[in-house]
């Protein structure tokens, strides 16, 4: 979901490895390694021992973005690695917003990509809508993607970077007692030729990645504890044709009590039907009144729609207390890494994947070497430095304005700001924040303290008319 930046709001400043008998191989298809594959440049010689008669050895538990990304630098990297994933035609519960910047990253093909959106439109308790695209170059836009189309495609591109993709459901894993010993993991196999109840088996490796989702099996067995999550409901609606051309290159994003006290609902374009959902944190035996609501506020635009689709999952709110013991670490969903207010979750689970595959590139030397809890430690610190400013200020955003009505309305007003809007699609489409203005930033402030004024204000005479 389009990330409702940050630090503008409130004047912050941030400136072919062998196969394993029992892998089940992913046939590459029409994927091929990106182009700019590279072997990883060791820094250091490290004191772990090396690993005899073969390359280390890791598992990475879920398919989905993060454990896609993670196998195929793994693989890339001179790892041994396997992908166990339960589902191969999953398709995650999202509303599949990606930001430009991972296009290019993950060196996307645009095929994959059903919708590229231009305008955004942000719509207030009272139904005030404004256009939130208007400072967009030419070239920039947010992806939507169907999930099942790109989980598969990062899956293949792994397996066709040498990674055995197994068809699995992960059941649980034996924590070896002794150092350097071997985690064994539980699970059933399944085979698509033959179907049926699947096969116990068991791997083992030398590490093991849990990207296993917000319901991760792999976060338990290591006692990562909890975190807060929000319930996010969706309806994919099939609209008729006339009624999808104004959703061509168009998402809609709602803010009010009625669609979610906490959250925000959403129509978002795809293929041929929108995508439309909302979630809430604190409300969630509710969730299903919220979504009324949020189909009542784009009825005139969804009319004639049939649900083809409807579903619900988890969203993290927070990371875990503990995301890493020993050789077993967290990433995605599984380690908790979305941002509160816009709900973003695809575009760091991928991230996540790939630097923490890189810090087991790196600590093992391509493979060569053991690696400990100190080399999973490395990535978690690299995570943290980057990305805790925009976690936190995202955190602080939605406290401040998703707590009213009055207060949605002021954010709605501040949003027609050309420069909150530049600020907050580069923030969000780029993922770093291109240097303010000072003078912008000083005439923001003072918009941003009246506007809030303005909301206290109307809340005070509302909280009158209720006494
Ligand atoms: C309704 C909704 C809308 C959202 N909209 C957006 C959006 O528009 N943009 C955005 O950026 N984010 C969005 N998010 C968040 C986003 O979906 C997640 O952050 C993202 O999917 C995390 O990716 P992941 O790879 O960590 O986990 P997941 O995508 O959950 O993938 C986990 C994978 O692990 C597999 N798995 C689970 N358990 C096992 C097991 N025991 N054995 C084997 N395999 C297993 C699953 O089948 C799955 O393929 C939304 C979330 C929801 C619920």
């Amino acid at each position: 979901m389009a990330s409702l930046s940050l630090k503008t709001f409130i004047g912050l400043r941030q400136a072919s490895p062998e196969t394993h008998p029992s892998a089940t191989l992913l046939k590459p298809t029409s994927v091929q390694p990106p182009s700019h594959s590279r072997r990883f440049r060791v820094l250091a010689g490290k004191f772990s021992p090396k690993v005899a008669g073969r390359n280390l050895r890791v598992a990475v538990i879920g398919g989905g973005p993060a454990g896609g990304c993670a196998a195929e630098t793994l693989a890339k990297g001179g790892i041994e690695t396997f992908l166990i994933e339960r589902k191969m035609d999953n398709s995650k519960p999202c509303g599949g917003a990606i930001p430009l910047c991972m296009v290019g990253e993950f060196d996307l093909p645009l095929d994959i990509i059903d919708r590229r959106v231009t305008k955004m439109k942000m719509i207030s308790p009272s139904n005030v809508a404004v256009d939130i695209g208007r400072t967009l170059k030419p070239h920039e836009y947010i992806g939507m993607v169907r999930r099942e189309v790109l989980d598969m495609y990062l899956r293949e591109r792994a397996a066709a970077s040498g990674a055995a993709v197994i068809n699995g459901l992960f059941l649980k894993m034996d924590i070896p007692k002794e150092a350097n010993a071997p985690y064994v993991l539980h699970y059933t196999a399944y085979d698509s030729k033959t179907g049926g109840a699947g096969e116990k088996k068991t791997l083992e490796v030398d590490a093991v990645i849990g990207a296993d989702g917000a319901n991760s099996r792999v976060a338990k067995a290591i006692g990562a504890g909890d975190y807060e999550y929000a319930i996010a409901f969706q309806e994919r609606i099939k609209i008729p044709d006339e009624k999808m051309k104004y959703y061509e290159d168009l998402a809609e994003m709602y803010v009010g009590e009625d669609v979610s006290p906490d959250f925000y609902g959403w129509v978002f374009p795809k293929c041929d039907h929108v995508a439309v959902g909302t979630g809430t944190v604190t409300h969630k035996p509710d969730i299903k009144k919220f979504q009324v609501a949020t189909r009542l506020r784009a009825r005139d635009k969804i009319l004639g729609g049939k649900i083809i689709r409807v579903e619900a999952h988890p969203i993290p709110e927070h990371p875990r207390p503990k995301r890493v013991s020993g050789r077993v670490t967290l990433i995605g969903d599984a380690a908790g890494y979305v941002t509160k207010c816009s709900g973003e979750g695809i575009y760091f689970a991928a991230k996540s994947g790939r630097m923490c595959a890189e810090a087991i590139v790196e600590g093992s030397e391509n493979g060569k070497r053991m690696v400990n809890e100190e080399d999973l430690r490395n990535y978690l610190q690299k995570w943290d430095k980057t990305y805790w400013p925009t976690y936190k200020v995202l955190d602080i955003l939605q406290k401040v304005f998703y707590r009213s009505n009055p207060a949605r309305e002021a954010f709605v007003e501040m949003c027609a700001d050309e420069y909150v809007q530049k600020m907050t699609f580069d923030s969000y489409l780029y993922k770093t924040v291109a240097p303010g203005n000072p003078i912008e930033d000083l005439k923001l402030a003072v918009n941003t303290i009246g506007c809030l004024v303005r909301a206290n204000a109307l809340r005070k005479e509302m909280d009158k008319l209720s006494v």
